[in-house]
């Protein structure tokens, strides 16, 4: 290598949430938020040439209006879902929290993202202050990428992102491994192992079909994006009458519109989910009605800490018949852990009991520790960087134990890179 250049973790390192990454202090690498009270932002006072992100989710897009402030106007380079699903994102913390301190900018700073916005394709190398920089597939979300990031002296920096390397319903797993002399590589499930996602998802279609067969209703707690449609298009293949509710209706939209179609594996299959799943608009105490039916219900919050689940859950909650599948991890003290582990949980600020099944699915859009290793395998000869995990550290050590040279940066430590 030949000039030096410095990596300051400004958040998202050791933890999951608020990723940021600044490179040579001008180009900054994603500048999420970690939702939860009180949220948490990136540290300190960033003032970059350019912004690069990898994907639409809050804990990689939510600060990044708040990079606009005053006269600076980096411009933000990021593929078209990802743009569409940070303006979702934004304008929602705006709505909810905009004025106090949960909500890191303004109205004028989050009219301002769209004319800093630059959208990209994969495998388009584009330049950003002054680095060429490329977008690949990341198999997570749609428009996720791992970004490659090279210097003017030819030096290969690679952030994946969140990735996946396992085919998902909306997306193909990720297969790009371009060169890099440094990567910087998400850890989030590098604890977990599991089934591979074909018999997940098949016992998961069985377990709504028996409810249904029984005469139940089934509510299908899932994040907003990517897994409520993962969920739609499962239902839609194997003929599950399901309704929607909750930000997943209009991030169905948004990704079933033609200008995201090319960033999905087969956008047809969404178009039929989109098609056959039938959207709740909540007037009337149609929810109350909706959950005596025998269907599918698929909602937010994926955790049930709020949204529409919240009169879904109630409702369905003391015939035994009835069921709610989890999609994903539950964070310690969420409802849908303490349901999961008690048969308790506090639904909107009551506790309640829940006589209806609980179960659980992995539905994960993370590689799990094979898929992370299997990813990495290219990478023996290149300096690894692990984050964006609860246990960087000790993935890093194994990492090191089996010959990679890893390790895991804190928030707040620069390394320079000689
Ligand atoms: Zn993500």
């Amino acid at each position: 290598m030949g000039t030096p250049l410095t990596l300051e973790f400004l958040g998202g390192a050791r933890e999951v949430g608020r990723s940021a990454i600044l490179l040579d202090e001008t180009l900054l690498l994603d500048f999420g938020m970690a939702s939860g009270n009180p949220p948490q932002f990136p540290i300190g006072d960033v003032d970059p040439d350019a912004v690069v992100v990898s994907h639409g989710h809050l804990d990689h897009v939510g600060s990044i209006p708040a990079l606009l402030s005053g006269d600076a106007r980096p411009p933000v380079h990021w593929t078209q879902p990802t743009a569409d699903l940070a303006m979702v994102l934004t304008r929602d913390t705006l709505t909810l929290h905009g004025g106090s301190y949960d909500c890191p900018f303004t109205e004028a700073e989050l009219a301002r993202l769209t004319q800093v916005s630059v959208t990209h394709d994969y495998s388009e190398p584009f330049d950003a202050a002054g680095y060429e920089v490329t977008f690949f597939d990341a198999g997570h979300i749609p428009g996720s990428a791992h970004v490659l990031i090279e210097t003017p002296d030819g030096t290969r920096l690679l952030y994946t992102g969140d990735f996946h390397t396992e085919d998902q319903q909306l997306l193909a797993g990720t297969t790009a491994r371009p060169d890099a002399d440094v990567v910087i590589c998400e850890s989030t499930y590098a604890d977990t192992t599991r089934p591979p996602r074909a018999e997940i998802e098949r016992a998961f279609v069985e377990s709504l079909e028996q409810t249904l067969w029984e005469g139940g209703t089934v509510v299908v707690p899932a994040f907003g994006i990517g897994r409520t449609q993962e969920v739609l298009c499962l239902c839609a293949e194997h003929d599950l009458p399901c309704y929607v509710d909750g930000m997943g209706k209009r991030v169905t939209d948004l990704l079933a519109r033609p200008r995201n179609r090319p960033f999905l594996r087969d956008p047809n299959r969404l178009r039929r989910a989109k098609a056959s799943a039938r959207f709740v608009d909540g007037r009337n105490g149609q929810r109350k009605r909706i959950a005596e039916q025998n269907t599918v219900i698929v909602t937010t919050s994926g955790m049930l800490h709020g949204g529409p689940a919240m009169t879904y859950v109630p409702a369905i909650r003391t015939n035994p018949v009835n069921k709610i599948a989890l999609t994903g991890y539950q964070v310690e003290g969420t409802p849908g852990r303490d349901l999961l582990e008690t048969g308790s949980g506090e639904i909107d600020g009551r506790m309640l009991r829940v006589s209806a099944q609980v179960e659980q699915y992995d539905l994960s859009a993370h590689a799990d520790r094979n898929g992370i290793e299997s990813f990495l395998e290219p990478y023996r000869e290149s300096r690894l960087f692990v984050t964006h995990g609860d246990r960087c550290e000790a993935f890093a050590t194994t990492l090191r134990a089996d010959g990679f040279d890893a390790s895991a940066p804190s928030v707040g430590e620069t390394v320079t890179l000689e």
